[in-house]
């Protein structure tokens, strides 16, 4: 064994006993952990931005909206904690004159595996559902984002104890190291493919798993919507960090009559947000993570055209910049690949229908996307597509904003995901809910 391999073990075994010190440790005692990891993380909010700036080029608003979210996560349980771990008392029927209770419990050592396109924010905010439920974890921050990932685990170093919460630096040698250990809970965030791996490797332990997956996001557009703000919204929303979001819109469904309009406006817009001059912008359009994505997503478009597909505008790739220019797509064949692969860039391909139930239908085919987006001014239609369709979550009239709603759960659908968070989902999410009859 290595010596990463020996801590880890070591790590472990020191977390295996000390998670039942902190299964009976108190709400201030997890706040105490969770206001000096935000007060670090504030203190060292510029090393994240440039962190940000270094992996994926992001720039200083993106890179701190990366942090807003984990100081909202810890300002939400400093508020609720005591209230969230609160036994419920339960009708003990048919036990009558007798007590029940429901009382939520750490799960124990938890390891936490994060993605790289929001490399900082998805490690911290489900960490802090998982110390404000009262866990220990082993960390692995995503390799692929490496200024980040040192930053994280000199944060996580700094904040706290080792038997509390220790951080591994790595990649999938040290995931698959961390995967054999009789973990008790795993919380990734990741694809779907390797989402399989982490499936599998739990049933060995039978660990339950939290899986925030990704997926083909699709976009309706109803006859009733204003097609400018529409389609205004759905291009700036595509090509946020050039691509590589999870919620970002993909596949979008827009009425026959008003495809031409609609895809004016959306090269209007990538024309006014993402170019200088004729030139992309590196000032607004991030990098494609490394050179094997940029190859896979300049590979979607080339795949696709040499199949049949239409580019209205982008097509290519900035190699100096490592971006891909905005894309739009249309008459895409089902055998495309980028028909079946989520894509992560910057490609939006758009459909026609005459009536909506095709679109309905090409959705329902498919696996269920992370999100769903409508656009409309027809409350009827709305209800309608909402019952006719399945996502992790839906925005109406405008795309990813019911992820920044704190009190509601955030997470996907078999494949997006299995599990939610935030707040009291992320603690109830990181708990287990014990049932207790005294008779
Ligand atoms: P990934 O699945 O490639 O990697 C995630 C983690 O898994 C990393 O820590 C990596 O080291 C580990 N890993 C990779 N291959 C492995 C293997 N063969 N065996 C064991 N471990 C392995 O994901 P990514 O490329 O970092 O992130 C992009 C994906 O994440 C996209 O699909 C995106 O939609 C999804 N995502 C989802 C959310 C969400 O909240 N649902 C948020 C961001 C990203």
């Amino acid at each position: 064994m290595n010596q990463v391999s020996d801590r880890l073990h070591h790590v472990f075994k020191i977390q295996s006993q000390h998670k039942w010190v902190n299964k009976v440790s108190t709400a201030e005692q997890r706040i105490e952990k969770l206001l000096k990891l935000k007060a670090v993380v504030q203190s060292r909010e510029d090393d994240v931005v440039q962190a940000l700036h270094a992996d994926l080029r992001k720039d200083a608003e993106g890179a701190r909206s990366e942090a807003t979210p984990i100081y909202g996560e810890v300002d939400q349980a400093l508020a609720e904690l005591s209230n969230w771990m609160t036994p419920i008392e339960a009708d003990p029927t048919p036990f009558i004159g007798n007590r029940a209770k429901i009382m939520p419990e750490s799960r124990g050592v938890v390891l936490l595996f994060s993605p790289w396109n929001y490399p900082f924010a998805l490690l911290f905010q489900p960490l802090v559902s998982i110390i404000a439920a009262g866990n220990c974890a082993l960390v692995k921050p995503n390799e692929l984002a490496p200024h980040v990932s040192k930053l994280a685990a000199e944060i996580i170093n700094e904040v706290f104890d080792e038997k509390d919460v220790a951080v591994f630096e790595g990649g999938i040698d040290l995931a698959n190291e961390m995967l054999d250990l009789p973990i008790d809970h795993i919380f990734f965030t990741g694809s779907p493919a390797v989402g399989k791996i982490i499936m599998t490797a739990a049933a060995k332990h039978l660990a339950s798993i939290t899986l925030e997956l990704g997926g083909k996001n699709p976009v309706i557009v109803d006859r009733t919507a204003d097609l400018q703000t529409s389609a205004a919204t759905i291009a700036a929303f595509r090509n946020i960090n050039n691509g590589q979001v999870c919620l970002c819109p993909e596949n979008v469904w827009v009425p026959e009559e008003m495809a031409e309009e609609f895809m004016a406006i959306v090269q209007g817009t990538f024309q006014a947000m993402f170019y200088t001059d004729g030139k992309l912008n590196p000032d607004t359009n991030g990098k494609i993570i490394d050179e094997r994505n940029y190859q896979r997503v300049k590979g979607y478009i080339d795949d696709a055209r040499e199949k049949g597909a239409t580019v209205i505008c982008g097509g290519e790739g900035d190699p100096e910049l490592r971006s891909i220019h905005p894309t739009i797509m249309t008459n895409v064949p089902e055998n495309a690949t980028i028909m079946s692969e989520e894509t992560f860039g910057p490609i939006l391909n758009i459909f026609t229908y005459k009536e909506v139930d095709e679109a309905i239908t090409h959705i329902q085919q498919q696996p269920k996307p992370l999100a769903l987006y409508i656009f409309t001014n027809d409350d009827d239609f709305s209800e309608m597509i909402l019952s006719k369709t399945s996502s992790g979550g839906v925005t109406v009239n405008n795309c990813l904003m019911h992820v920044a709603v704190p009190g509601m759960p955030f997470g996907g659908v078999n494949s997006s995901g299995i599990g939610a968070y935030h707040g009291i989902y992320g603690f109830k999410e990181l708990s287990h809910q014990r049932s207790i009859l005294f008779m």
